[in-house]
């Protein structure tokens, strides 16, 4: 059980799309939650080590690492496993959501976003 607020959570928004970026932090932010961006698995290890996120929203398809590789890794450092991790992706296969869930992700919000829903699912996925 968190202690926090669920709105004025913040998270971390790893995704290399800039017009996903920017849909996705002007939704969540109008909606009251604090919102860093990160382009890349390399960019999201140096926002997490300035300051830890309380929910990571995870893009599957990313450069380099991908988002499965990064929420594995993720997983297994004690500094960071406790930080829910949901996964974005536009693959609507059923095997792909049992790769996230595999992976450690605490579930997934499929692509493309929906500006209405998003961030009370992401309440959800903050009290669970
Ligand atoms: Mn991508």
């Amino acid at each position: 059980m968190s202690q926090e607020p669920a709105t004025g959570a913040y998270v971390l928004v790893i995704e290399d799309n800039p017009a996903n970026q920017m849909l996705i932090q002007f939704t969540l932010a109008a909606s009251g939650f604090e919102v860093a961006v990160a382009g890349s698995a390399q960019e999201a290890l140096e926002s997490m080590a300035r300051r830890a996120p309380q929910l990571i929203l995870m893009d599957i398809q990313l450069p380099g690492q991908d988002g499965l590789s990064l929420t594995r890794q993720l997983k297994a450092d004690p500094r960071f496993m406790a930080i829910p991790i949901v996964a974005l992706t536009a693959r609507a296969m059923a095997g792909d959501r049992e790769l996230t869930l595999e992976a450690g992700c605490a579930g997934y919000i499929a692509k493309p976003i929906n500006t209405r829903t998003i961030a009370g699912e992401i309440r959800a996925y903050l009290e669970a």
